[in-house]
């Protein structure tokens, strides 16, 4: 049984805590644990200031927890040094933000292709994948403009792109279609949901009602606290 959890866990939060140093320290996650299964498409909910992004930067190891342990894939992050951290995290996770985070003077294609570069593949191989992918996210018209010369909506499907093209263990993705108008964000959703179903394990953050509730797992914060986590009450899926 112990064996079976520990290789069906894709992240595994035990009793997590953040706290951001000031005056007075704010503790934005506490004493938080959490098993997330490989294959889940889970949806972390709550009101602003909840504890929601510094949830998904200390997941994405792009923050260290105060105490607790985070393991990815089985593996306790908690003595790594940053080179492996950063080894963990570009094998391991895609992210997504609402804000692109795309290199401004690069295009589409060669925005999608930094996603491969730590990878070991090719640069025939690189182009055919990010080719591949920037297609599948609606945008194959595209690849060749920078993102000054594409809209919002444009942006973020070149930054999923990105996130989706090394083929991670899973995605952290922070309200990732909170900048698209509802028929992007339908398109986007859909992408998401067939990745999932192809075995992607997803992680995301919403404020969308109507998202949430479809998504295979809710999980709500509040004040830094799992609030309510609807897996709790599907017992009959816990093997
Ligand atoms: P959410 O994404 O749910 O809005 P956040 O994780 O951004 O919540 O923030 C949780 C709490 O931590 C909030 O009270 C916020 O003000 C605080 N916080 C977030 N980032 C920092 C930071 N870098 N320094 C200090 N406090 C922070
Ligand atoms: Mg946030």
């Amino acid at each position: 049984m112990q064996t079976k959890l520990k290789e069906t866990t894709a992240v595994y939060l035990e009793n997590l805590s953040k706290i951001y140093p000031g005056s007075p320290p704010v503790e934005a996650l506490s004493g938080i644990t959490l098993r997330v299964y490989t294959g889940e498409f889970i949806g972390i909910i709550g009101a602003s200031g909840s504890g929601k992004s510094t949830l998904l930067h200390v997941v994405g190891t792009l923050t260290r927890p105060t105490s607790g342990s985070l393991f990815i894939n089985g593996v306790d992050t908690s003595d790594m040094s940053d080179g492996q951290l950063s080894a963990v995290r570009s094998k391991n996770i895609g992210f997504i933000f609402q804000d692109f985070f795309l290199l401004s003077g690069f295009s589409a294609i060669e925005n999608v292709e930094n996603g491969l570069l730590y990878s070991g593949v090719n640069n025939k191989e690189r182009t055919k994948r990010a080719n591949n992918i920037l297609e599948r996210v609606g945008l194959s018209h595209r690849i060749n403009h920078r993102p000054s010369e594409m809209s919002g909506g444009e942006q973020q499907r070149v930054a999923i792109a990105r996130a989706l093209v090394h083929e991670p263990a899973f995605i952290l993705a922070d309200e990732p279609t909170g900048n698209l108008d509802s028929v992007n964000t339908k398109s986007i959703m859909d992408l998401l949901t067939e990745l999932n179903k192809e075995g992607t394990t997803l992680i995301l953050i919403t404020h969308d009602v109507e998202i949430a509730t479809n998504l295979h797992r809710q999980v709500t914060l509040k004040d830094g606290h799992i609030e309510t986590d609807s897996y709790e009450n599907a017992g009959a899926n816990i093997v």
